[in-house]
């Protein structure tokens, strides 16, 4: 048995004999009637959705966020109907439809835009929820304001950014200190720490001090949002490319003029063959023209001027595409992590949010049930964890991109019959194959709602 089995081995026979009825201990950790603290670190998608789903279930909890104020940071992002049908039962259906676009299809296309797959989304796909292409900023500020309108203005602490924590038999002491000059440290207890702060978690650095940097593919992505005339249905989203290089649009949000939508792009290149990413300074580094126009002018969109699209965004950013191996365990006692500190993966498939809505659902189900707090977060870990490891590792080998992948390999200079380049039963076993795997195929989705 390796080390961390035997740690693992280790708090599941604590929980269960914490879990025993009527012990000593566990009266001493939870007081009749005294709801379960929970600490959260970072104020994100995964973050605040926990915060919400533990309110539901009568668990207090308080989020402590780094970022002096939660503003609408990032650009467009998919969240996928699985996840969509959790923040639908937390009531945000009509806050989303306010910030967000209902996707209405997918289509995966070569670089001259040859149609390879298409496929409808969300409501036109069957589902009873939709899928939105949403601005990350105005998703998390969709479940900020939910989370001050539910459990108070109170509940979320800005410009605290955890530093440490320590952990005994009765709870966890957390430490935060101010982000920016590092003073005004502010200590607090609770029974539970959920990492919930992102891809350079500081929770997930304490249990794995040697994991290093992120890993990159070597593929750079330049992504931004212009207002820009409506394509297509207006709610289309268009994955195009292949290998090395992929072009993805989809709108976000409507424009101020009818026939205008606030449309998202992004440009996907290998530039690198070195695992290493480039230094944390570069992580969303602004993003220059003279860079990214020469990718951009490799595809050729029937009806889309990508070139005057980058041209007209104000300002666009260059992230470098990463993740990080799957972790051996989440769950260390009392602590454990959620989201990207949990599972950063490559963004394809459109699961980075998805997922980390899915983890807060599964976390607070499992403290909501368990007797302690030990045996809810192995319970969420033994739930989330293997899912989540499979998704990382469907990433890596391109998720359901892969489809024009193939497609490119078999056919670089485009076709006349897609059929004759890759046949539609094993398009279909990529594209679907991958939904299935994430837990979004229809048959899933729809029976968990049933
Ligand atoms: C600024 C930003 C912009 C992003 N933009 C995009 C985008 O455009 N498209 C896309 O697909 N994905 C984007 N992502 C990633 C995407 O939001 C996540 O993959 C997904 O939503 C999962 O969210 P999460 O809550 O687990 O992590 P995150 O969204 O990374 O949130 C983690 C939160 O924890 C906070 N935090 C970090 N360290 C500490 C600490 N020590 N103490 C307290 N708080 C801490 C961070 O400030 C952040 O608010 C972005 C993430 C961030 C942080």
């Amino acid at each position: 048995m390796g080390k961390q089995d035997k740690a693992k081995a280790k708090d599941a026979k604590r929980a269960a004999k914490l879990t025993a009825p009527d012990t000593a201990e566990r009266r001493a950790v939870r007081p009749a009637g005294q709801p379960v603290k929970v600490i959260i670190a970072g104020a994100g998608i995964g973050g605040l959705t926990a915060a919400l789903m533990l309110h539901r279930r009568g668990i207090s909890s308080v989020i402590y966020e780094q970022a002096h104020e939660v503003r609408e940071v990032g650009v467009g992002i998919n969240t996928l109907p699985h996840a969509i049908k959790e923040l639908a039962d937390l009531g945000l259906l009509p806050a989303l439809d306010a910030a967000g676009i209902r996707t209405h299809e997918l289509i995966y296309m070569n670089r001259t835009g040859q149609i390879v797959w298409r496929e409808p989304r969300g409501l036109a796909a069957g589902f009873e929820v939709p899928q939105f292409s949403i601005h990350r900023g105005r998703l998390q500020k969709v479940i900020h304001d939910a989370v001050i309108a539910q459990l108070g203005p109170d509940a979320i602490r800005t410009g605290r950014k955890l530093r440490g924590f320590v952990q005994d038999e009765g709870g966890v002491t957390a430490h935060f200190v101010d982000s920016i000059d590092g003073t005004g440290s502010e200590t607090v207890r609770g029974e539970v720490l959920i990492g919930g702060d992102g891809i350079h978690s500081v929770v997930r650095e304490r249990y794995y001090p040697d994991q290093g940097l992120p890993r990159w593919n070597g593929v750079m992505m330049w992504r931004g949002a212009a207002e820009f005339p409506t394509f297509m249905t207006g709610r289309s989203m268009i994955i195009a490319g292949g290998m090395g290089a992929k072009l993805v649009l989809y709108p976000i949000g409507e424009g101020r003029t009818p026939d205008t939508r606030l449309t998202n792009w992004v440009v996907n290149v290998r530039v690198s063959d070195t695992p290493h990413p480039p230094g944390k300074e570069s992580w969303s580094r602004r993003g220059r023209l003279d860079e990214v126009l020469p990718y951009a002018r490799r595809y050729e969109i029937p009806g889309f001027d990508v070139v005057s699209l980058i041209k007209s965004t104000d300002a666009f950013y260059e992230y470098p595409m990463c993740d990080r191996d799957p972790l051996p365990r989440w769950t260390h006692g009392r602590v454990t992590l959620l989201g990207d500190a949990a599972h950063p993966m490559y963004p394809v498939g459109s699961n980075g949010a998805s997922q980390a809505i899915l983890d807060a659902r599964a976390l607070a189900d499992c403290l909501a049930r368990a007797e302690h707090p030990y045996q809810g977060l192995l319970d969420y870990e033994e739930e989330r964890r293997p899912k989540t490891a499979e998704i990382v590792a469907l990433n890596r080998k391109g998720g359901p991109e892969r489809v024009i992948d193939e497609v490119e390999k078999l056919a670089p200079g485009g076709f006349t019959d897609v059929e004759r380049v890759l046949s539609h039963d094993e398009r279909k076993a990529i594209v679907r194959g991958y939904a299935g795997k994430a837990g979004f195929a229809l048959t899933q989705v729809n029976r968990k709602a049933s």
